[in-house]
């Protein structure tokens, strides 16, 4: 298991995610349920971690979500709902879920 991506932003990280298995990757989140149970913690010291089963699928996780966070920035999308942008990859907004 390696660890492919974090984010304060719990959506990025459960884009990411939806990304990785459209592909065929197996994921799994880590600190998926820590907000509220964290006890001292603030929730903003756990971010949600996603971590691919098969440190064979490492690098293509890596490049697949560099794709999409990184490389695609002209092909954004910009939320009719909230106004956020979105990268071109993901099918939902990442603020307020609406579909694209
Ligand atoms: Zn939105």
């Amino acid at each position: 298991m390696k660890l492919v991506y974090t984010n304060e932003n719990r959506f990025l990280v459960n884009n990411a995610q939806n990304l990785l298995v459209a592909s065929g990757i197996d994921v799994v989140l880590r600190n998926e349920y820590a907000i509220g149970g964290a006890g001292d913690l603030s929730p903003f010291d756990v971010w949600l971690e996603l971590w691919v089963v098969n440190d064979s699928d490492y690098e293509k996780s890596l490049r697949l979500i560099a794709d999409t966070h990184g490389s695609h920035r002209h092909r954004e999308w910009v939320c009719g709902s909230c106004h956020e942008k979105n990268d071109a990859a993901f099918d939902y907004c990442w603020n307020c879920q609406r579909e694209k």
